[in-house]
């Protein structure tokens, strides 16, 4: 008799769950198991240039050629692989009977991959939530574009032309490479509208004594020199106590006004709908197993900013793509060994590169074994490795259209 097929449900279609669909595919024929990928949005959407969307100017490039360049359908991603998808919020997972549940309909599985991402987390800082812009989605780059827009055209009518200040609330990898992306912005809508360039201000506030908080000053220093240079303000020592309607007041008491505020500080995971309450850390992810698996249900595995993973010194590992997209290959192959009852393994946490772009052709390329570079080769480096990841996903001419696309963007924004 023929062993029964599988059911193998992926929730969350970022840069875990959408890879682990892909390669549990790979790994195991339509025969062995059926593969359901279920997501609330119809994209997978590539954070990674997300900037351009808040940075560039419609007079320049389309909203909806940007947008194609960073959302990425689910339905093109999906088609040749053999994946069925479904558009849905997940809102219980019932782990004991093993089901899911959204709208008014259920998924039966076998195996479970949860991979439902971050939020933006305002660590309870009174009306930060209210009246800051955040940068997570499409949607908010577009709001931070038009909100900058709006302020400068409205500013410009005035007599007095007073000057703008924009507070970006966090100087983590997010909050440097957008203040950096909107110094172009602030070129561009200074020009449309004739408003002096020099009276747009965009500083970041820092709570702790440096940029990207826990890097080494060979990170730190010339990625700090290279905003000075592009005229981003810095301050450190700064933690946000309260934001109001236009100002924020510093732990030390001091109150400062702003005309905009894009909080950055951080992110959390994102609500699990578990029936039963599961363990979550801190940053409210929850705890795994040494094989990604959830404590006491060994066939739902969690991978991404959702899951606290540790590594052998017990520091849990950082939140980014390239993270995801590892335990994403680990928990396929191993979901594959089960089903074809073949030996598992346990996860080996492991350290990857990062490549910090800072404005134009700019970036800095930290490697684990504490190599940088920096400038225009570590620029070139980011953009092999948008392209590479872009070739996981779609035929080669489409992945080379993409990552042109991204070329020229940042060749006008520069
Ligand atoms: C602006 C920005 C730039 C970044 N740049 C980089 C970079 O250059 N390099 C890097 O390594 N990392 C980068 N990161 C971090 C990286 O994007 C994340 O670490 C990565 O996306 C985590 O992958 P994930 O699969 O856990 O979550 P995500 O990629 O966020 O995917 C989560 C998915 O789950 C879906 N979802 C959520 N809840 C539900 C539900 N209940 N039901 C159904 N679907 C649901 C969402 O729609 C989403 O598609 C960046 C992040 C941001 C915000």
């Amino acid at each position: 008799m023929q062993p029964k097929q599988k059911l193998i449900a992926v929730v969350g279609g970022g840069f875990g769950g959408l890879n682990a669909a892909i390669l549990l595919r790979k790994y195991l024929s339509k025969e062995k198991a059926d593969i359901v990928l279920v997501d609330k949005s119809t994209y997978h959407l590539f954070y990674p240039n997300l900037y351009e969307v808040a940075s560039s100017e419609e007079e320049f490039v389309s909203i909806k050629s940007l947008k194609k360049s960073i959302a990425l359908p689910f339905s093109e991603v999906l088609s040749k692989h053999d994946i069925q998808f479904v558009e849905a919020e997940v809102t219980k997972i019932h782990q004991k009977e093993n089901y899911i549940v959204f709208r008014e309909e259920k998924i039966d599985y076998d195996y479970l991959v949860l991979a439902t991402g971050a939020v933006v987390d305002f660590f309870n800082v009174p009306g930060a939530r209210e009246h800051s812009l955040t940068f997570k989605s499409v949607n908010d780059a577009l709001k931070i574009r038009s909100s900058i827009e709006a302020l400068v055209q409205q500013t410009s009518a005035t007599t007095a032309k007073r000057a703008l200040r924009i507070v970006i609330a966090g100087g983590g990898f997010t909050g440097v490479e957008l203040a950096a992306e909107l110094t172009n912005l602030k070129k561009i809508v200074a020009w449309k509208y004739s408003f002096p360039e020099e009276k747009i201000e965009i500083e970041i506030i820092e709570g702790t004594s440096q940029l990207m908080p826990g890097m080494g000053t060979d990170v730190c220093l010339p990625i700090s020199q290279r905003l000075k240079d592009i005229g981003v303000r810095l301050s450190f020592n700064s933690m946000i106590a309260e934001v109001s309607a236009n100002s924020i007041t510093l732990k030390n008491g001091e109150v400062q006004n702003f005309d905009l505020i894009i909080w950055t500080a951080g992110v959390r995971g994102a609500d699990i709908p578990f029936e039963v309450k599961t363990e979550v850390d801190p940053k409210n992810r929850c705890t795994t197993c040494t094989d990604l698996s959830l404590k006491d249900f060994p066939n739902i595995y969690l991978i991404g900013d959702n899951a606290c993973i540790l590594d052998a010194k017990k520091n849990s590992m950082p939140q980014t793509a390239t993270q995801a997209i590892d335990q994403a290959e680990f928990v396929a192959h191993n979901i594959a060994a089960l089903v074809k009852g073949h030996p598992t393994f346990e996860y080996v946490t492991k350290p990857f590169p990062y490549i910090v772009p800072v404005k134009g052709k700019w970036a800095l390329l930290h490697l684990p074994n504490g190599f940088t570079l920096k400038g225009f080769p570590a620029w070139i480096v980011k953009q092999l490795a948008s392209l590479r990841y872009f070739m996981r996903l779609l035929p080669l001419w489409q992945a080379l259209a993409l990552a042109w696309f991204d070329v020229k963007i940042y060749t006008k924004n520069d």
